[in-house]
């Protein structure tokens, strides 16, 4: 039984003997406008050509009532559709396939989803169909390398807004308040980057005139989103984009026009349909956020344009290929926005924040090796994770490094110009690569990309009796379940303490090493006579993906004073080699704290500022020992208020320290400022309390049992919006009595009604420290969940709620026992086990690094 299944066998065997002439889809989505019903009409069109008539296949498409099917002029029986597959029988030459259906809005983000806004009724849909949804809404060949084009019309109140792939046509009306837009043919393109959105949608046009010409360009959001879309900043970093890479990639933009649409309780961050691109609308924010918001904003918008290229234009095969398709974009998105935005320290935000994502990710039981073998679309679902985007990255980061910027630019281009609107593998990438590099890369693919897991990289020397380097080698290591030892290109630094002009200290870099590092231990013979320097960094520049670590010296070095060092980068893999060594139990959670506390007041990396302290909260909550937590946590709580009081008005920093204080809050004193923010009686020059921070600081106090449903239902009346009931049921899902646990677990586990954004609220809310003694019946609740948690709320939302529900604020060996015995006998889907497996992993961690703590 297939179910919703498709293996690499069948979808090989399917483009071997099909090519896919042309899709007309037609979609009516006036029939819902009452939301007496929850379908919409969709018919579909199909030629294609079939090189051995007599030969059968089957078509695609889910969760429909079909009404009628024509095959060739010939009638089949609707029944015979069935576990989400058309059959095909005796297939000619020449073929038309004719689906007219009823398919289902989702609430899901899954297909087409639908939204109605709470503040004024209107109605907005958006399609979403990575990776196999599009036969969600029309009947498909679900696969990427079936490309066709697809002429879509649709048919929709006259007053909405409907894009699509192509550009948008003149909607002609058919009465009773309804038209219909016919769009052209697309491009060739594959399904699952199609896409229709529709609704009362807001746009706004402007054109990109570039290189090979103009590319209009479109904005749209809700209506009543209108205020936050600041289009001016949306259109210049879209314009800076488009140059960058229709220069660097020598390629004109492959599609006819590029809009961005907005839109609410989206999965994801966003989504590359060809020309189409969808974005979450949390990106549009009506309260003040962080510098770097703005910045992982503008990395979103240059990741999705660097797919229409890369992923677009030329596309995967087949999912194995999944890995590269994101690990491209994601690494492009970073080097656009370094090169040509506002953003020039990118890569400074990556290292501090989505790289530590990748090593987290290869450190679990779940990582696999980059390149997974996908021989199916559930094994898609399971290697669809921070090991695709954020490790992938990094590696590519490292093959640049490993073959130079220009050869690796070079070989893009002509991979472009080879392939453009057909499909590939790897492996032609890699001849790209190969012949503009003349770097034989086939054993490097292999041991950096079939491979799994990440190396630590640590110092190892010898000094003379002046204290200079008589030795200094790089040692290599891997874990034991993941032993393999890499090829890196890496960078040394050696820094020393300087008295600048002023006559302070600063730790100024005195000399900067690079070498290749190959296997258990290599020699760097251009340290030796060299003195040790106050700080020895390993990974300067940060070309590698390896854990790093510091002497005793350098460690001292940065506790006394990270600060003093000027580049910022510099401080990220300093920043990240310590709070890896917390995460490995070799330095305390209690040095970790202090060292935050000490230095992150003069950090000045956005993506630092926001994310150091919250791996300090997490070192606070889950590495401290027990026996001083309660210590820790007043440490924790205090040093946040002296940093926010000190902080310069206005600044992320401020905003930050007042969100991480909220969040650290537990003493009364400290509770008591909350409300006394709330209220106005305390002010702090600079910090607005507006929509999102009032509502950090109404969690905040309900977390603490400072403020009840009535409170909440209050801020709710005076903030009706989405985002508000959103934030309103993180409120409700924080509190910490049995009455309010059991509300939120009902609607974020067991409900599958409940909007997938309002889910994902409730469930990273729920479970919090300090709340042992109420959540201690989930620990049986979760477990008897896992197995059936698929079927009652599908993959997605599934895959949060196994996530964030994981018990965690309760780790102890008794725990991890209790988790053992589950596992041992569980029949749940590996795509559902793995957060159960990587939620054991994290325990263990957090009980090792305890026992460090306590010294
Ligand atoms: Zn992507």
């Amino acid at each position: 039984m297939p179910g919703t299944n498709l293996t690499r066998d069948e979808a090989a065997t399917r483009a071997s003997l099909l090519d896919v002439t042309s899709y007309s889809i037609d979609l009516d989505l006036t029939t819902a406008p009452d939301r007496t019903t929850d379908t919409f009409g969709s018919t579909t069109s199909i030629a294609f050509t079939c090189r051995e008539p007599g030969a059968s296949t089957f078509a695609d498409l889910v969760g429909a009532t079909v009404h009628e099917l024509t095959l060739n002029g010939v009638a089949l029986d609707p029944a015979t559709y069935v576990d989400s597959r058309i059959p095909l029988p005796d297939l000619q030459a020449d073929n038309l396939l004719v689906v007219r259906a009823d398919c289902t809005y989702s609430t899901s983000g899954e297909g087409l989803h639908r939204f109605v806004d709470p503040v004024d009724d209107r109605v907005y849909l958006y399609s979403q169909f990575e990776v196999p949804d599009a036969r969600r809404v029309f009947t498909t060949f679900e696969q990427p390398d079936l490309k066709s084009v697809f002429t879509f019309r649709v048919t929709a109140p006259d007053h909405w807004k409907v894009v699509s792939n192509a550009p948008t046509p003149e909607p002609e009306p058919v009465g009773a308040g309804a038209a219909v837009w016919a769009f052209p043919p697309t491009k060739r393109m594959s399904t699952y980057i199609t896409a229709v959105v529709a609704g009362e949608y807001h746009a706004v046009f402007d054109t990109y005139e570039g290189q090979f010409g103009e590319i209009p360009l479109g904005h749209y959001c809700r209506q009543s989103l209108v205020d936050h879309l600041d289009r001016d900043e949306l259109v210049k970093i879209t314009k800076q984009s488009f140059e960058f890479f229709e220069r660097e990639f020598g390629y004109p933009y492959p599609f006819e026009k590029y809009d961005q649409l907005y839109v609410p309780e989206y999965n994801m961050g966003a989504m590359e349909n060809a020309g189409c691109v969808t974005l979450r609308d949390e990106y549009l924010p009506r309260s003040r956020q962080p510098r770097s918001f703005y910045e992982f904003r503008c990395s979103v918008i240059t990741h999705e344009m660097a797919h229409m290229w890369f992923g677009d234009l030329v596309t995967m095969k087949w999912w194995d290929d999944l890995w590269l398709n994101e690990s491209f974009a994601e690494w492009a998105c970073y080097w656009c926005e370094a090169e040509a935005t506002e953003f020039t320290d990118a890569w400074t935000g990556f290292a501090n924040a989505r790289k530590q994502t990748g090593y987290r990710a290869d450190q679990l039981p779940s990582t696999h090796p980059i390149a997974a073998d996908n021989h199916d679309l559930e094994a898609v679902e399971v290697n669809f994770d921070m090991i695709t985007y954020a490790k992938g990255a990094s590696v590519l980061k490292q093959l640049v490094a490993w073959v130079g910027l220009e050869p690796f630019i070079a070989g893009l281009r002509q991979y472009f110009q080879d392939h453009a609107f057909g499909n590939t593998e790897f492996g032609d990438l890699l001849v790209a690569l190969e012949r503009s590099s003349g770097r034989e890369l086939g054993s490097w693919a292999e041991e950096w990309l079939q491979t799994a897991g990440v190396n630590t990289l640590t110092p190892d020397f010898e000094l003379d009796a002046d204290g200079a380097y008589t030795r200094l080698a790089v040692r290599q290591t891997a874990s034991a379940d993941q032993p393999t030892l890499r090829r890196h290109r890496l960078g040394i630094g050696l820094y020393d303490e300087v008295a600048n002009e002023r006559g302070e200290l600063r730790l100024v870099r005195r000399d900067y090493i690079e070498v290749d590092v190959e296997g258990e231990s290599t020699d760097i013979k251009e340290a030796v006579g060299q003195k040790q320097p106050a700080l020895l960094l390993l990974n300067d520049g940060d070309l590698a993906y390896a854990k790093i670590r510091l002497d005793e010296r350098s460690l001292a070095t940065v506790v006394g004073g990270l600060s003093r060092l000027d580049d910022s980068l510099a401080r990220a893999l300093v920043w990240g080699a310590t709070w890896d060594m917390t995460r490995d139990a070799e330095l305390s959670a209690t040095d970790f704290v202090t060292l935050v506390l000490g230095n992150i007041g003069s950090e000045t990396d956005a993506w630092g500022v926001t994310r150091i302290p919250a791996y300090a909260a997490l070192a606070v909550n889950s590495y401290s020992a027990p026996a001083h937590r309660a210590d820790l946590r007043l440490q924790w709580e205090r040093g946040l208020r002296g940093l926010l009081d000190a902080a310069e008005p206005g600044s992320d920093s401020q905003l930050t320290f007042a969100r991480s204080y909220a969040g650290a809050a537990h003493t009364d004193e400290a509770l008591d400022a909350l409300e006394a923010l709330l209220d106005g009686s305390l002010v702090v020059e600079g910090l607005a309390v507006d929509d999102d921070l009032r509502w950090s600081l109404i969690t905040a106090l309900a977390a603490r049992g400072r403020a009840d449903d009535a409170r909440v239902d209050e801020a709710l009346a005076a903030d009706n919006t989405i985002s508000g009931q959103e934030h309103a049921a993180a409120a409700r899902a924080a509190m910490p009595t049995a009455e309010a646990k059991e509300t939120a677990w009902r609607l974020g586990m067991l409900e599958a009604g409940t909007p997938n954004e309002t889910a994902r609220s409730i469930v990273l809310s729920f479970m919090r420290s300090g709340q042992e003694e109420v959540l201690a019946p989930y620990v049986e609740k979760y477990l008897d969940l896992v197995d059936s948690t698929w079927e009652r709320i599908g993959a997605h939302r599934g895959s949060v709620a196994l996530e964030h529900f994981f018990p965690k604020p309760l780790a102890s060996a008794e725990l991890l026992e209790k988790v053992d015995a589950y596992l041992a006998t569980s029949t749940a889907n590996p795509g559902a086990v793995r957060y159960v497996r990587e939620g054991r992993a994290e325990v263990a961690r957090a009980l090792a690094a305890q026992a460090k703590d306590a010294g």
